[in-house]
């Protein structure tokens, strides 16, 4: 878990959770980054999985394997990532290295311009030390499995990239972390409201300012599906305007859509991969899923758990931090929490409480997705059949386990199995 993961948790997490909750398949919930990685990008063409594209579904022998081998493999990383993310963080703790930089950071004077350069360092070294891991797992494992559509240039200046945009926004909750610590007895609940117009204003303007910086998103390509898809939209309140496809085989071959932003910037995107192998009764039924999401206002439901997350993640870790400040202070080389060299410990904090806390969250993001795929099943005319197809092409596609060990899904799903969802559509009588 590199630090950009982790500030996802934190405050930032709402980038990470909202899209996430909202996105049709589980695949992409395994690598835990913000939007702004999610939606990576680079410069390959469609045609590249052209021809892979046709012997792909349905299941063969081989590729039943694979999935296999690469559900096991991230059932394995899901704990890897953890550990590794708290070992990298405790690095910088308890080598002093964390003090170290809060010192070369007082060249820059003003209390503002330290803790952005403390963090600008912390978050550079951050990045080195979990580049072997990020490498290894985002570039090397997808392509092994043939998912990557990226040269590795155009993978490492997208990941640049995001360091950078994410150096220059993760200055201003960290900016009022320290500053509500540092004035307030109960910061905790200070932070947390006051995080509150900082992570609406991300929503709605990461689908306008950020995202393009990756992926082009465009109006439908296919007029005949466009003409269906709106129909569709409109009979249940949405604006043409307001749903979009995205190249995102650009990035990769995996197929997905996913509803975000807020008030203006709301949207339904629809990824150029799953228009390509999908049916029109397929790619309805994932919109019916979407509009969904959409119309139950499922981004605010998820943002108001984020800020109850984060409230009692700050609350919990008052009652406890300053005791193990305390008692390591020699070691650490600082005393107080309000110290920027605490910030390690604080994302060893929210990244233990947030693992702990995964079960609620996912739950929580599976009651939804439920919620969504019998509203698909409501408000389009696709039949079960067509339904449970397009699930499970998801899998077959993207590699995904339709039918997870329970413990695994009870804990990191944050959408209920395939399996299950393809027995429900199955099953469903329309009323
Ligand atoms: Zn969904």
């Amino acid at each position: 878990m590199s630090l950009r993961n982790l500030f996802s948790v934190a405050s930032v997490c709402i980038l990470l959770i909202l899209p996430c909750s909202a996105i049709l398949a589980d695949s992409l919930d395994i690598i835990p980054d913000s939007t702004i990685n999610q939606i990576a990008d680079s410069s390959i063409e469609t045609a590249s999985i052209e021809t892979e594209s046709e012997s792909i579904y349905p299941l063969s022998p081989e590729r039943k394997e694979m999935l296999a081998r690469y559900s096991a493999f991230k059932n394995i990383w899901r704990f890897i990532s953890f550990f590794l993310g708290l070992g990298i963080m405790a690095l910088f703790l308890f080598s002093g290295l964390s003090a170290k930089i809060r010192d070369w950071a007082q060249v820059a004077k003003k209390k503002f311009f330290i803790l952005w350069l403390y963090l600008v360092i912390f978050m550079t070294i951050d990045y080195l030390l979990s580049f072997p891991f990020e490498f290894y797992r985002s570039f090397i494992i997808e392509s092994n499995y043939g998912f990557m559509n990226q040269t590795f240039m155009e993978w490492f200046s997208e990941g640049l990239l995001s360091l950078l945009l994410s150096a220059l926004i993760i200055i201003i909750p960290v900016w009022l972390l320290y500053y509500t610590i540092e004035k307030l007895k109960r910061w905790w609940l200070a932070f947390s409201l006051g995080a509150i117009p900082f992570i609406v204003f991300m929503v709605v303007v990461t689908p306008v300012f950020i995202s393009p910086l990756y992926n082009d998103f465009t109006s439908l390509e296919d007029k005949q599906l466009e003409k269906e898809i709106l129909a569709l939209a409109e009979a249940n309140g949405i604006e043409n305007s307001n749903v979009f496809q995205v190249n995102a085989s650009k990035q990769s071959t995996k197929l997905n859509a996913y509803v975000t932003g807020l008030f203006n910037t709301k949207r339904i995107v629809l990824y150029d991969t799953m228009i390509k192998n999908f049916t029109y009764e397929e790619i309805k039924f994932v919109m019916g899923h979407e509009m969904g999401h959409y119309v139950m206002n499922h981004l605010w439901k998820g943002l108001s758990l984020v800020i109850i997350f984060i409230m009692f993640s700050f609350w919990l870790t008052d009652k406890t931090i300053h005791k193990i400040i305390h008692k390591f202070k020699n070691r650490l080389k600082f005393e107080k929490l309000a110290d920027i060299a605490s910030l390690p410990l604080i994302m060893i904090y929210l990244s233990l409480i947030s693992f702990l806390f995964n079960p609620i969250s996912n739950g929580f993001s599976r009651y939804l997705e439920h919620r969504a795929d019998i509203y698909g099943m409501e408000n389009t005319e696709v039949s079960g059949e067509s339904a449970a197809i397009a699930f499970d092409k998801l899998s077959v596609y993207n590699l995904s386990d339709p039918d997870p060990h329970p413990f695994i899904e009870f804990w990191f799903y944050g959408h209920p199995s395939l399996k299950k969802r393809m027995e429900f559509v199955r099953g469903y009588q329309r009323q």
